[in-house]
């Protein structure tokens, strides 16, 4: 999910937040939602669809106010229903607050429950507004919205990513391990001499949209409290070890996005090169499967010497296949969406460089339109390690059944998918061209070390 906020005074939030959500679309597709705060009084809108469909001029006029929470959502709990789209609203004796969650939670079982013995009346499956209810338990028995919002997230284990507005100001926080992004930049303020309004976004892209600076992360287990007084920081949790997921990096952040201090552009660049130094091949051309294969198709280029082209052309407009819900959309979603050149494909020998092969369905069509293009030889790259593990900490992969690596042999992908030669980065290349310390992610998906304890039966839930 993509999560955005500002307090913002003066300007137009409503219009503000849409554009953030905007750039930050490839996050989730299913569902879009903007609340504004004008005092006490909230401004709700959100629907099924895109934010280009979810919104127009005359409703965000209709939406005034000085702070704004935005999200975009692909569900990992929670069908996939208007219900559960977020920002999730939830009154209290202190007027209502609005949540907007990335992330998933492990113990929303126990959560539930808890819940539900109190007052509590849950609308929805998600464990999203259960954080939004657990926050309204804390507040209604007499804490204010900072200590409110820190007692309920001692209750939550898992990752998140949170913006929430109050009447009184806007929270930004992130889970101990800091799994999932969360950035905070500034807006000029509205004279030289007046003081710099702040906003929050999932990830960078989302504040170059609306001109906003980058200022810092939030940090992990940290809650910032944005008021007309400005930021105060809490650190809510001991500092833990950061987990940042490796997914995001890879695969999941748009590559324009800065992650510490460099674009995920740049990092996948070097996950390419050092696919060409461990798996090399001799062909004709390099292609990247559009989009989320290129930058380190060109990374693997630039280290081989082999040109890139592209072979295959994609319909910007049809979503990322994978956040569809049913595998009836995904089949069909990838004939709509990308297109093989003949021209330059026939008679050539191609290797095809992908970020991850999932369950592989993506693959073996796409292996199957380059032959039919002409393509003579066709061999598989793929610039992060065989996913051999579900993710519970909101990605959506699947269960583990699903994953094609969790059960075959890289040997017997290859034959599946129909491909001359496959072969994976390796999880120490996929961490070293990080440049960080291999401890400060989650890349439990490629190896089912978890990071965050993940109780037994979730786990059953989705493991073979
Ligand atoms: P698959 O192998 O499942 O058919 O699809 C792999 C493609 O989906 C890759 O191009 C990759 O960019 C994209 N992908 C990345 N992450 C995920 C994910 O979490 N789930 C799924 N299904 N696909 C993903
Ligand atoms: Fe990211 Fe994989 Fe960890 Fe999930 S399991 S948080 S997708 S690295
Ligand atoms: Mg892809």
């Amino acid at each position: 999910c993509g999560v955005f906020g500002l307090y913002a005074p003066g300007e137009d939030v409503a219009k503000l937040t849409y554009f953030g959500l905007y750039a930050l679309q490839h996050r989730g597709q299913e569902s879009a939602g903007i609340a504004t705060f004008e005092g006490e009084q909230v401004h709700l809108h959100k629907e099924m669809g895109l934010v280009s469909q979810v919104f127009n001029e005359s409703i965000l006029q209709n939406m005034p106010g000085t702070i704004a929470v935005g999200h975009t959502r692909y569900s990992t709990t929670g069908s996939s229903r208007v219900v559960n789209a977020q920002p999730a609203v939830v009154d209290t004796r202190l007027g209502a607050l609005a949540l907007a969650h990335n992330g998933n939670l492990v113990n929303t079982t126990e959560l539930r429950e808890q819940l539900l013995q109190t007052e509590t009346q849950l609308l929805t499956t998600t464990d999203s507004e259960m954080i939004a209810h657990a926050i309204a338990e804390a507040v209604n028995a007499g804490s204010g919205w900072v200590e409110g919002a820190i007692e309920a997230f001692h209750r939550c284990q898992g990752a998140f990513s949170l913006v929430i507005g109050t009447p009184e100001g806007l929270i930004g926080a992130r889970d101990p391990n800091g799994i999932r992004p969360l950035v905070i930049g500034t807006l000029p303020g509205p004279s030289a001499d007046e003081p710099p309004r702040y906003v929050l976004s999932s990830e960078t892209c989302g504040l170059d949209i609306i001109g906003a600076d980058y200022l810092r992360d939030v940090e992990p287990g940290e809650l910032v409290w944005i008021t007309d007084a400005g930021l105060s920081s809490f650190r809510w949790a001991a500092p833990a070890t950061r987990k940042l997921c490796i997914f995001e990096m890879i695969y999941f952040a748009r590559p324009d996005s800065v992650m510490s201090e460099e674009s995920l552009y740049s990092y996948r660049l070097r996950l390419g090169r050092q696919l060409a130094i461990e798996s090399p091949a001799d062909v004709d051309l390099i292609m990247g499967v559009p989009d989320s294969g290129v930058p380190a198709a060109i990374g693997f280029s630039q280290e081989s010497g082999i040109s890139y082209a592209e072979g295959l052309i994609k319909n910007r407009y049809v979503g990322r296949t994978f956040i569809q819900p049913t595998q009836t959309m995904r089949e069909s979603g990838i004939r709509m969406k990308l297109n093989p050149l003949k021209d330059v494909l026939n008679g050539k020998r191609i290797l095809i460089v992908d970020d991850s092969i999932v369950r592989g369905t993506t693959s073996r069509k796409i292996v199957k339109a380059l032959r039919d293009a002409g393509a003579t030889e066709v061999h598989m790259r793929i610039s992060s390690p065989p996913v051999t593990h579900p993710c519970f900490y909101g990605i959506d992969t699947d269960s583990q059944d699903q994953l094609i690596a969790a059960t075959k042999s890289i040997e017997e992908i290859a034959a599946q998918i129909g491909v001359d030669s496959l072969a994976y980065l390796s999880w120490e290349g996929m961490l070293k061209a990080t440049g960080e310390d291999p401890e400060s992610f989650c890349s439990a998906c490629f190896t089912g070390d978890y990071p965050v304890p993940v109780p037994e039966l979730v786990k059953r839930s989705k493991l073979i």
